[in-house]
């Protein structure tokens, strides 16, 4: 089998498209969404982030903004400026570029970002209405992994979709997201015992544990639709991601490369999500 490529890149440019009348009749009101960044330190794969976010958002006609903290900030400060940006009527989108430094507690950081401008969805709030199918503002990648899915008509009600990797910023909420929309969902972990006996029932494979091309070919259901969350970077400076891509295209029906799949989509989510909070925030459930 010779697998459709799914292209993610062609994806969020559509989206981004579709969202222009929205950002058009908000500006109409008078609003414009608002991002605020916080980058602390100087991890250069976290500025890289950062300056595509940004560049994004401004090309897309929003607001952003990044607040460069230093690495040494002590948690105090940087949780009193969190809230500093809690109060900015003009802030609708708060979003902490991880990860952190050591020294300061990720968790509570996030906990501290009022839940209505939590635009990567992890605050507790988020995260508990995703859990009870009453998502509001939804992580973005596995957001962007659910339009992806969308997008290509997968068959989602009473299929098999096995999720690899447990975090709280893509396996869990894609587990719920799937299982929300009427699949059987499996989550695996690095203590699961004989990982290719999940792999090989799935219908919809979800990849996302940032171990390079973990997943072989012979892992994989004839037909089935994988998605490469991975992102790794080889000692040669190649990008690869968690599946070995030339042996899924032989038995996958459909397949997200890397670079140039889930990656994209993830920015475009961002978006869509800052322009949802900016929407609520200013009492507007729909623009007609
Ligand atoms: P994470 O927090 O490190 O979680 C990794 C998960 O994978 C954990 O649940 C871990 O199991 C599991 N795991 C590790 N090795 C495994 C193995 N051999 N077999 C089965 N499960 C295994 O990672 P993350 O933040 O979810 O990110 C995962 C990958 O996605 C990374 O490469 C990251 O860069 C990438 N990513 C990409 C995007 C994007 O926009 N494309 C966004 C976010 C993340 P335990 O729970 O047992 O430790």
């Amino acid at each position: 089998m010779n697998a459709k490529i799914i292209d993610g890149k062609a994806l969020s440019e559509k989206i981004k498209q579709d969202l222009i009348p929205t950002i058009e009749a908000l500006k109409v009101k008078g609003i414009t969404p608002s991002l605020t960044v916080v980058l602390v330190g100087e991890d250069p794969a976290s500025q890289v982030y950062v300056r595509n976010k940004n560049n994004t958002f401004i090309k897309m006609g929003l607001s952003s903004e990044v607040v460069t903290l230093p690495s040494d900030i002590s948690q105090d400060d940087l949780l009193a400026k969190i809230r500093d940006l809690n109060e900015d009527p003009d802030v609708n989108g708060i979003l902490v570029q991880l990860p952190l430094p050591q020294h300061l507690d990720s968790q509570l950081v996030i906990q501290h970002i009022r839940a209505e401008k939590d635009v990567d969805g992890f605050h507790r709030l988020n995260a508990g209405a995703l859990m009870t199918g009453e998502p509001q503002l939804i992580p973005c990648t596995p957001y962007g992994i659910m339009k992806m899915l969308e997008d290509q008509e997968v068959q989602l009600r009473g299929a098999e979709a096995v999720i690899i990797g447990a975090s709280n910023i893509v396996g869990k909420p894609i587990a719920l997201l799937l299982q929300k929309a009427d699949a059987t969902v499996t989550i695996c972990n690095s203590k699961t015992k004989d990982l290719a006996a999940h792999t090989k029932r799935a219908d919809v494979l979800v990849v996302a544990t940032g171990r390079p091309n973990m997943i072989s070919g012979d892992m994989i259901k004839p037909g089935a639709v994988v998605i490469d969350v991975g992102i790794n970077r080889l000692d040669n400076g190649k990008l690869v991601g968690d599946v070995n891509f030339e042996e899924a295209c032989q038995v996958a029906s459909a397949v997200t490369p890397v670079p140039g799949g889930v990656g994209p989509m993830t920015i475009t989510m961002l978006l869509v999500n800052t322009i949802q909070a900016t929407m609520q925030q200013h009492g507007l459930e729909d623009l007609s």
